[in-house]
């Protein structure tokens, strides 16, 4: 409709005057369009991937495509050692990512331990479209991948081959608390360090529609075919137009023990606000395994159907990341159980 509109100016005002007339238009279509329109996404590498997601909301645009178009920042970032190109690899050097990606209305689809696709989000993507399935994994990802045209990559960079050979000289593995805030961007962490990572994007758009993405190359040095919480629908996310959607950070294997971002959604259906079903969805791993928990990380951030949002995690550290009309590049740090 803009499209025509701008067209049918076109050869009414001439060129000149319609460049300046679409720039009016468009900023005044983007902030009435955005109105109540947000989006949340985990840690501070969040803030470049949510300005990448506005840039669809403020359009008016929808919401999956924002989340999409948002988590694939990190998924390209070299600096980013724990999702996408450049990810740390498994224990036996390989880089092999995990994404999944859900709809207001339930469709989903994810990848997991998938090798040499630089954008796994957009494969999962294809698996909820194109496919009657829902996850697709290793092999046959990257063979469903292929046929759909994307590119075969190396996604090991020479500096995180340097750090997982760094790592093999003593190979303890030992996922770390926040190593996202700590490793960001820093090269060459041996063993407890940089294990782990992960962005998770939750968004609402204009006309109140919800859709989630989650993407990781999961913990550093893991076993080769281990898959974490991110492209588990109902642990590392999850979207129910009616509610509300949840996403997670952190040790994978807490969170699917305890269909985390599932239990979020369900609690914020009974009632709970974000941040409470957040905390509560925190202890449920904490009183499980409160030995264990004390030494680990887990962070869910939640997002109801109103566009309000809440975090808890169990270390301090966790911080999201929120852009909407407002503000483009807010960082609010998650209350914790320690
Ligand atoms: N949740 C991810 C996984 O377990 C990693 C992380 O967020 O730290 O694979």
């Amino acid at each position: 409709m803009a499209d025509r509109r701008d067209f049918l100016k076109a050869s009414l005002l001439g060129a000149s005057a319609l460049a300046v007339a679409s720039q009016t238009s468009t900023v005044r279509a983007a902030s009435k369009s955005a109105a109540g329109a947000r989006v949340i996404s985990t840690w501070d590498f969040g803030i470049a991937a949510n300005q990448a997601a506005w840039s669809v909301l403020a359009q008016g645009g929808h919401a999956l495509d924002a989340v999409e178009t948002g988590v694939m920042v990190p998924e390209a970032d070299l600096k980013n050692h724990s999702v996408g190109r450049a990810g740390y690899p498994d224990r036996d050097g390989h880089v092999s990512l995990d994404a999944s990606i859900m709809d207001a209305d339930g469709s989903c689809g994810a990848v997991a331990a998938l090798e040499h696709i630089a954008h796994p989000i957009q494969v999962a993507r294809r698996v909820m479209e194109r496919t009657p399935h829902v996850l697709l994994v290793g092999e046959g990802a990257l063979q469903f991948a292929l046929e759909q045209g994307f590119k075969k990559e190396e996604l090991l960079t020479p500096e995180s081959e340097a750090a997982w050979k760094e790592w093999l000289k003593t190979a303890q593995y030992q996922p770390s608390v926040n190593s996202e805030v700590h490793d960001y961007g820093k090269t060459g962490i041996p063993g407890g360090k940089g294990n782990h990572d992960t962005i998770g994007m939750l968004a609402i758009d204009a006309q109140g529609r919800l859709a989630g993405a989650c993407t990781t190359s999961g913990m550093a040095w893991k076993l080769r075919g281990r898959v974490g919480d991110s492209p588990i629908i109902g642990a590392g996310l999850y979207v129910d137009g009616e509610v509300g959607a949840a996403t997670s950070t952190g040790v994978g294997e807490e969170v699917i023990r305890n269909a985390g971002s599932f239990l979020v959604v369900e609690l914020m259906r009974q009632g709970r606000t974000p941040q409470e079903a957040c905390r509560e969805a925190v202890m449920r791993i904490v009183k499980k395994r409160p030995n264990a928990s004390k030494d680990l990380q887990v962070g869910f951030l939640a997002m109801n159907r109103h566009g309000e949002v809440g975090a808890f995690a169990i270390q301090p550290g966790f911080s999201y990341a929120v852009c909407d009309a407002g503000r483009q590049d807010g960082l609010v740090p998650a209350k914790s159980v320690y």
